[in-house]
Formats: C-alpha cells, sequence, structure tokens
C-alpha cells in the first residue's frame, strides 16, 4: 500500500494529474517555432491570471527572483522606499531593500495583523519622496488578506509604484492588477499556479516601467529591458525552464476553462468550510484579517505545535504547514490554493482532530 500523502501546505501545492504528465514529454529546443508559439501561449494566457493588459515577464528560478527583479529594475542606490511589513515575507522586502541599499521605511504590525491604508496615506504625507510600496497580497507565514484596493488607491495617488508579492494569494484571493491600479505584481509557480516550483513571474504598468528607465541599481539576469526585447519575438533571453513551461501551459488552460471569478469563489468556499471546522474543533483562527489563499490555526495550550504537525505528517500522512519564525510551534496553516479539494481538507481536518486527542491525551498522562 502507498503511504497516504495529502499536502496541504501553503507552497508548494499538489500538482493536477494532466500537468505531471505533460512533465514527461521529451526536451526539445527553446531557440524554435514550437517554443514561441507555446511561450506565446502562456504570456499571454497569464495575463488572464494577472488581471492586466501588460506584459507578463517569467523568470526561471523561485518567487523571491520575482521579487528580487521588483526591486532592482525600478530603483536607483539611496532611494526611498516604504514596506509594508506584517509578518515574514514582508520581512523579505525590507532585507532586499537592505542588500541593495535602499533607504527603507517600515511599516510594521505584530504578527497575525495588517496596516491599514490610512497607515499608509500617513507615511506617503510624511515621505513624498519615496519611490516605492511593498507589500504583500497575502502574507503566507499569518494567513492575513493586506487590502490591496484600497492601499493601491492612496499609492496611485502618489508618485510612487506599488509593488505587491501575490507569490502565494495570485489564483486564490481576489487580485486586479489593472482595474485597482497595482503598478508592479510579482509571483511564483508553486501555489495557485499549480505547478512544481521554478518558474516566477513580474508584470509592470506603464507607471512602473517609466521608473524602469531611469533605475540605476546593478542588475543583470532580471533586468526587463531583455525579456522585453525577447517577448516581441515571444521568447526568453536565457534557456527557459522549458518542462515548467510546458506545465504551465496545460494548468493555465485548466484555469482558463473554470475561470478567474470561479477560481476566486471555489478558494472562498474552502477556506469559509475550513473555518468552519476549525471553530467546530474549537480552535482559534490567528489572522485578525484571514485570507482564503490559507488558513492559520493557533495550536491550542499545551500542544507541542512542532510535534503536532510532524505527527500529523510522518504518522497520518497529511502535511500542514507549522510556523515559521517567530511563529514557530505556535501556529499551523492549511492551504486551499488550487489543486487542494474539499476532501483533502476533511481529510486534513479529521487527522488533526485525531492527532490533538493523541498528543492531549499523552500529556494529561504526563501529568
Ligand atoms: C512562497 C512565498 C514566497 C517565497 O517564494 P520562493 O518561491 O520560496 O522564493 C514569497 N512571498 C510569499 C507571500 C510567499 O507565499
Amino acid at each position: 500500500m502507498t503511504k497516504r500523502n495529502i499536502l496541504l501546505t501553503p507552497g508548494p501545492t499538489p500538482v493536477p494529474p494532466e500537468v505531471l504528465k505533460v512533465m514527461a514529454e521529451p526536451i526539445f529546443h527553446h531557440r524554435t517555432p514550437r517554443y514561441r508559439a507555446l511561450f506565446q501561449e502562456v504570456s499571454e494566457d497569464l495575463k488572464i491570471v494577472f488581471r492586466t493588459a501588460r506584459n507578463v515577464y517569467t523568470f526561471t528560478g523561485s518567487g523571491t527572483v520575482a521579487m528580487e527583479a521588483g526591486v532592482v529594475n525600478f530603483l536607483s542606490p539611496q532611494e526611498k522606499v516604504v514596506v509594508l511589513e506584517v509578518g515574514k515575507f514582508g520581512e523579505r522586502w525590507s532585507k532586499l531593500a537592505k542588500a541593495y541599499q535602499l533607504n527603507a521605511i517600515v511599516l510594521k504590525t505584530p504578527y497575525g495583523e495588517t496596516v491599514t491604508p490610512e497607515e499608509v496615506e500617513k507615511t506617503l504625507k510624511l515621505h513624498p519622496d519615496a519611490k516605492a510600496v511593498y507589500g504583500t497580497l497575502c502574507e503566507t507565514s499569518t494567513g492575513v488578506l493586506l487590502d490591496i484596493e484600497a492601499i493601491a488607491k492612496i499609492v496611485s495617488k502618489t508618485k510612487a509604484i506599488f509593488v505587491v508579492d501575490a507569490i502565494s494569494g495570485l489564483a486564490a484571493d481576489r487580485l486586479e492588477m489593472d482595474q485597482w491600479g497595482v503598478d508592479v505584481v510579482v509571483s511564483g509557480s508553486q501555489k495557485g499556479l499549480m505547478i512544481p516550483p521554478g518558474l516566477a513571474f513580474l508584470a509592470a504598468n506603464g507607471k512602473a516601467i517609466a521608473l524602469h528607465q531611469n533605475a540605476k541599481l546593478p542588475r543583470f539576469y532580471v533586468d526587463l529591458a531583455q525579456y522585453e526585447k525577447s517577448l516581441r519575438d515571444w521568447d526568453t533571453p536565457f534557456t527557459p525552464a522549458l518542462t515548467l513551461v510546458l506545465a504551465l501551459q496545460v494548468a493555465l488552460a485548466r484555469i482558463k476553462a473554470e475561470g478567474m471569478e470561479k477560481v476566486w469563489s471555489r478558494t472562498a468556499e474552502l477556506a469559509r468550510k475550513t473555518r468552519k471546522m476549525v471553530h467546530e474543533l474549537g480552535l482559534e483562527l490567528f489572522a485578525k484579517r484571514p485570507a482564503n489563499t490559507l488558513t492559520a490555526v493557533k495550536v491550542p495550550a499545551g500542544v507541542d505545535g512542532e510535534k503536532l504537525v510532524s505527527v500529523m505528517r510522518d504518522e497520518k500522512g497529511v502535511t500542514m504547514a507549522g510556523g515559521q519564525g517567530e511563529m514557530k510551534g505556535k501556529i499551523f496553516r492549511i492551504s486551499h490554493m488550487g489543486f487542494i479539494s474539499e476532501t483533502d481538507v476533511r481529510t486534513g481536518i479529521e487527522a488533526l482532530k485525531e492527532t490533538l486527542t493523541e498528543l492531549q491525551k499523552a500529556q494529561s498522562a504526563k501529568v
């Protein structure tokens, strides 16, 4: 018997069988009409998911490559940026700003909370020379959803561009790049897009491209100018991760067939059901403003959170994610992205219930 292995982590997420299958196709060369046709199709289809008429650039690398591209392509040394830091992935924007010697004004909240549009507005009034605001659609470390629409409305009235990390969140929680006026959106392949890790994406609008033309930070591999030039021929400047692009074609066809509205409403429904099941177990949600992308749950008092996650994975065949950084052992996280079904979540919650009972029994036996 093969051991059960249900993947409920917020990245990587499960990959549909038809996507796995296409990755067994023989390799072909990428400087060919066949590749150009493939890359044209996926580059056009990505716009449907990003909700933009602008180009979406594809990089080989994990999501962070696109985050780095979202910094070096738009700024010059010492320039001022505002970072919305509500968790571990917001902290990554701050680290990138530091690595590139930018002057970062950090709006930091405790884990589980979020910044308000009013706070962003106040900060931008105090710092009218800020060139960019960096935020996150879904802060995967805490399960918090930021109010990107309201924040975009504020940032769009200033000279700054709004750069949003939608590495998780894309194709899970609603994000309307063009309609909301988000200037740059970055994402990765291993979350809502339902393919393995290894591709990263960036879409930029006219306001962002204008900044790009004067941005002096050093860059080479992720320089948008090269990607833009290649994309005119439906090509990439460097060897693409061909097998993953094939996978992307199949995954995007799946998303297109379902439609973005349905993708969002299905994910919202699964998140709603999960929260209900969590409440029925007497557990508490962690996020003050929960995303539909994933649900973060507080580990109940007296239970070892890290043990809970490892027992579920190794003995019950259900992988949930534990807490990261300062949340280690304090929360666990259940994903609702992409190919995760209600049955997967129900099975996961059953295993959670069993494991909690076992751990609590062992604990009371000790006392
Ligand atoms: C998963 C994730 C990332 C990390 O991307 P890598 O693919 O590990 O480089 C960044 N930001 C958010 C919000 C994420 O969920």
